[in-house]
């Protein structure tokens, strides 16, 4: 199944691991945000890798 939807929830502490690991698609201010023009099909392995990683289980991956 491909990604359709991440996004990530006030979980998140901002540690910054998932902009580390995926550049392309996270971006952390106070918080992760996913960026507006991420490239999700690109990108689904390292998308995955970061939601397993998320120490708080911030990010949320839908798939269909
Ligand atoms: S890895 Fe999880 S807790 Fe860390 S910045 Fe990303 S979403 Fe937030």
């Amino acid at each position: 199944m491909a990604i359709v939807r991440v996004w990530v929830t006030e979980e998140c502490t901002g540690c910054g691991l998932c902009e580390t690991t995926c550049p392309d698609v996270f971006q952390l201010n106070d918080q992760a945000s996913v960026k507006e023009d991420a490239d999700l099909a690109a990108n689904e392995e390292l998308v995955r890798q970061a939601a397993d990683e998320c120490p708080v289980e911030a990010i949320q991956v839908e798939e269909g």
